[in-house]
């Protein structure tokens, strides 16, 4: 762990292992999602109809999908990435929606079609844990065997059935954990998301999350403070004064909570969430990701707390 901050940072990570910075170029490849159909009553209760594209990828103006080529994403975000910083070396990740969620041989043609060209380092695959099965794992590593890093996010978002059920997750718990260890089984990367603050979320709901995290092998982590946007379930749930974002100081409390508790060789990707202000009902006053690093490692480092001292 880095002397400077009070967990194991992604930017240390990767300055470690290659010497230099890898870029994610999102894609939405126009995926759709299991959960979103009518038997699941619409997806999870946070989503929106972009689900987590951006919006340079995949637009919505209420009645209808803009979605822009992949070829179209890669350009554009490529050359962005490298007239703005210089950037050098590229991660493919197929970001939107459930990206494994096609028969095997249409998400072969998708992941090649993105890789065209030898100007990848990795590839990472963003997916549901119900969207996963042995023939799309072993068709993930065969990239792996094609010498690219191969990592797999899956979400978890909350180690409680109960959240989860709450949420409309249409998953639980013990899915979550097999295809994890379908995925490190396979000696492919694993990502964990997670969504902290839910309503109905405790410290024992947390230790769960962090139990699960730290059971499923995970090499990297995304933290998430709740986020209520515009036009989701959810939104009508916080209009009805049924649920609340958490606010920042309740969300420092939540972050550094579960980092004491997960393991300290896990990597954290990521902190918080950031939905386009356009879209974003609450919390308003969050800071943005580098004031919000400065706040929670004040914090940590005034207690003297860091990453796993109380992993069991
Ligand atoms: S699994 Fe992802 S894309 Fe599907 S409804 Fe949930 S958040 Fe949205």
């Amino acid at each position: 762990m880095p002397e400077s901050l009070p967990w194991n940072s992604y930017s240390s990570y990767l300055e470690e292992k290659y010497g230099y910075r890898i870029w994610r170029v999102g894609v939405d490849a126009g995926f759709s999602c299991p959960n979103r159909n009518a038997q699941r009553h619409g997806g999870c209760v946070f989503c929106d109809a972009l689900g987590a594209a951006a919006a340079y990828q995949r637009s919505f103006d209420g009645s209808s999908v803009r979605f822009q080529s992949i070829k179209d994403q890669i350009e554009r975000g490529r050359t962005f990435m490298k007239r703005r910083y210089g950037a050098e070396h590229f991660a493919l990740y197929f970001q939107a929606f459930s990206n494994t969620f096609a028969p095997v041989d249409n998400l072969r043609e998708i992941y090649d079609a993105g890789l065209e060209g030898n100007v990848w380092d990795a590839l990472i695959v963003s997916t549901r844990p119900d969207c996963i099965d042995e023939n799309k794992v072993a068709l993930l590593s065969s990239y792996r065997d094609r010498g690219l890093e191969v990592c797999v996010e899956l979400g978890l978002q909350s180690g409680s059935d109960e959240i989860l059920k709450a949420m409309n997750r249409g998953h639980d718990v013990s899915c979550f954990l097999r295809s994890a260890q379908l995925v490190r089984n396979a000696g492919l990367e694993l990502s964990v998301h997670t969504i902290l603050g839910f309503p109905g979320e405790g410290e024992e709901e947390l230790a769960l999350t962090a139990d699960v995290v730290n059971r499923s092998g995970a090499q990297f982590i995304k933290l998430h403070n709740l986020n209520i946007v515009e036009g989701t379930a959810l939104h009508a749930q916080y209009l009805k004064g049924e649920a609340q974002a958490p606010d920042l100081q309740e969300y420092v409390a939540k972050a550094c909570f579960l980092l004491r508790r997960i393991r300290a060789d896990i990597v954290v990707e990521r902190l918080i969430c950031e939905t386009p202000d356009g879209k974003l009902v609450a919390p308003r006053d969050f800071p943005d990701k580098n004031t919000f690093v400065k706040v929670l490692s004040g914090y940590m480092m005034s207690k003297g707390f860091h990453q796993g001292d109380l992993c069991i």
